[in-house]
C-alpha cells in the first residue's frame, strides 16, 4: 500500500510534515483548546459520517451516515495517516472539528479555503 505519492505538488495551503511545529490556529491547522471546548459544548452540531478517500494534499472525503451532503475537509497533516476509508468519524458543523477515534482535529471545509 505505498502506491500513492506522499508529496503533492501545489495547493493553496501548505502541508506540514508530521511532527512539525505549527503556529497556526486557522481552520485546518492545530486544534485550539477553546475550539475543542466549544465543539464539545454544542453536541447537537455533530454529524456522524464515514471517511472516504484521502488525498495526498490533505483532503478527506466525507459521507454522512444519514445521506446529507458534507463538504470535503482539509487538515495540514496528511489525513491518510490518521483516518482510513470506511472508518466512522464525526464532523462538527459549526466549529469545524473532525473526530476520528480519540483524535480531535481542526479541519477546514472546502468553502472556507476559497478566497
Ligand atoms: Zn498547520
Amino acid at each position: 500500500m505505498s502506491t500513492s505519492p506522499r508529496t503533492a505538488p501545489h495547493t493553496a495551503a501548505a502541508l506540514h510534515p508530521a511532527g512539525d511545529m505549527c503556529a497556526h490556529a486557522a481552520p485546518g491547522h492545530d486544534l485550539h483548546p477553546i475550539q475543542k471546548r466549544l465543539a464539545a459544548a454544542t453536541p447537537s452540531r455533530w454529524t456522524d459520517a464515514i471517511a472516504g478517500e484521502t488525498s495526498a494534499d490533505g483532503w478527506l472525503e466525507l459521507h454522512a451516515v444519514d445521506g446529507s451532503p458534507l463538504p470535503r475537509v482539509w487538515h495540514h497533516e496528511h489525513l491518510g495517516d490518521i483516518v482510513h476509508p470506511g472508518e466512522p468519524v464525526a464532523l462538527h458543523g459549526r466549529y469545524h472539528v473532525l473526530v476520528v477515534g480519540s483524535s480531535w482535529l481542526n479541519v477546514a471545509d472546502a468553502p472556507s479555503l476559497v478566497g
